[in-house]
């Protein structure tokens, strides 16, 4: 347990009360294996309170609510939040493994998403449409209702930042079920939501199991949008109990993102990104790169300099603060060391090094693999650890086929001075975000985001989520 821990973790919140479940489930430290808390095992009735709350709040005081007076409350809770990012930090860096420096900016981010939708919410407005002779035409952006939020243990804050600050903001009431193995951002979340006025059962927090929590929320027919970020396998069940209620889904699915490095790519520019977005929360990134395909005439300065960069990374327990922590779980940590026995053949270019890692954590050290084959598991496979390929090409086209050749499409980046060639490749890449000569742009919080392919669909973050948290009514008036 962390001192940091201002509120009881075992409860739910629901309709404004938090209440406790019938049974809990154990959070676990990652960094020493040590046990942390226990939180709520919600189940199906109480997802069904939650959306029943939900529902209420938009009959009463959330639902009359203007977006002027949404906007501001949306507002507070962001700076609520950045008067507790210290707290916030600390209680990630304990239930995630995430090193506390990466758990701060996760923490600034969510107060960053608040200011951005408490500034948006009044900004969305709706059309007239020139019509028939006699008519006025105009529509209006309306919130679906109820949406329900499932959220992964990799970046919760930023990820119910993104989801749930666009839907409040749209006037929305929101069920959020976070993820069994870290929740407790989620719950200090709530917390603070409710100290900077959001009116009871606009957001709702009801932890438990995906496959029970989760899958009742997802079925649930009164819900009226989900948004979800996980893996394909269990996005495609969301959507698929979603569908039966014919209830739209955004889908946030992770990615096998490609930085592409040319020959006259500045590398002095380049090589912290190409390293950290491998390695950030020990690879654990929807958005991370997990490959870099290099120009035949640049890979041996790539590959040395990589090199050298990875022989330098420590990895240790979160608070220690190291560019590296642990994963999230030994059975995270099982899935990626399953992964790196498939490289068994192939060359290893180098790897970090524990340092006073605990024996229980879920250390994985970084691994960048040379030389990869374009077509092998490790170069196609989404692994969600801290492991990176590096991949040889010669020409332009050759580059964009490798690019485009796995099933996910979520963000790409190209490293070249050319400028028609960025261009080129901009159009031709296959991915929700293309960044030139940069990657992931400093989190980007007014930035569009979201996948094609199995990365998902839908899009989240900036104005454009706005859209995707609301649906357009037309209304014809016939005046003669
Ligand atoms: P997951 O997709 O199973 O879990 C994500 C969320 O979905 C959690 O809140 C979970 O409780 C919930 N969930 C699980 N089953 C559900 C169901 N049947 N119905 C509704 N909700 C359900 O992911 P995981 O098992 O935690 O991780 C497995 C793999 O997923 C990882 O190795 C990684 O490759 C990928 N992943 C991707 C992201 C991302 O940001 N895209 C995040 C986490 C995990």
């Amino acid at each position: 347990m962390t001192d940091a821990l201002w509120f009881d973790p075992s409860l739910m919140l629901i309709g404004g009360e938090w209440r406790a479940a019938q049974a809990t489930l154990p959070l676990t430290n990652p960094s020493d294996g040590s046990p942390l808390a226990q939180i709520a095992r919600g189940q199906a009735g109480d997802i069904d309170a939650a959306v029943t709350a939900a529902h209420a709040a938009r009959a009463d005081d959330w639902g009359r609510m203007t977006a002027t007076e949404r906007g501001r409350i949306l507002t507070e809770i962001g700076r609520t939040v950045l008067a507790r990012v210290d707290d916030l930090a600390e209680i990630e860096a304990h239930d995630v493994g995430k090193p506390l420096t990466q758990a701060r900016a996760d923490a600034v981010a969510l107060a960053r998403y608040m200011e951005f939708y408490g500034g948006a919410a009044d900004k969305i407005t709706g059309q007239t449409i020139p019509y028939l002779d006699g008519y006025t035409v105009y529509t209006l952006r309306e919130p679906h209702g109820v949406t329900g939020h499932i959220v992964p243990w990799n970046y919760p804050m930023q990820i119910i930042g993104r989801s749930v600050g666009a839907a409040l903001a749209m006037g929305n009431a929101c069920v959020l079920k976070p993820a069994e193995e870290a929740c407790l951002t989620a719950l200090a979340f709530a917390h603070i939501c409710r100290d900077a006025g959001l009116p009871a059962g606009a957001l709702n927090v009801v932890p438990g199991l995906g496959a029970e929590a989760g899958a009742a929320l997802a079925s649930h027919a009164s819900v009226q949008h989900i948004s979800f970020t996980g893996s394909v396998r269990t996005g495609a069940l969301v959507q698929q109990a979603a569908g039966a209620n014919v209830v739209p889904v955004t889908l946030e699915l992770g990615g096998k993102s490609p930085q592409i490095v040319f020959n006259d790519a500045d590398l002095d520019a380049a090589l912290p990104f190409l390293v950290n977005a491998g390695i950030q929360n020990a690879g654990q990134t929807c958005s991370a790169s997990s490959r870099i395909l290099v120009q035949r005439g640049a890979y041996d300065a790539v590959r040395e300099r990589m090199a050298d960069a990875y022989a330098a990374l420590s990895v240790g327990p979160a608070m220690d603060d190291l560019r590296v922590g642990p994963l999230i779980s030994t059975r995270q940590q099982q899935i990626v060391n399953d992964f790196l026995a498939q490289g068994a053949d192939l060359t290893i270019a180098a790897q970090g090094h524990l340092k006073n890692a605990p024996e229980h954590g879920a250390y994985v050290v970084p691994t960048l693999f040379a030389d990869v084959p374009p077509d092998h598991v490790l170069a196609r496979d989404e692994i969600f650890g801290p492991v990176q390929v590096l991949i040889p090409f010669d020409t332009e086209d050759e580059a964009i086929a490798i690019a485009n050749s796995t099933d996910y499409g979520l963000v790409a980046s190209v490293w070249a001075a050319h400028g028609a060639r960025q261009m080129r490749l901009a159009r031709a890449l296959h991915a929700g975000q293309v960044f030139i000569n940069n990657y992931g742009a400093g989190g980007g919080v007014e930035l569009p985001f979201g996948g094609v392919g199995k990365s998902g669909h839908g899009r989240e973050k900036g104005f454009e989520a706005l859209y995707g948290f609301s649906t357009l009514k037309t209304v014809a008036a016939h005046h003669g």
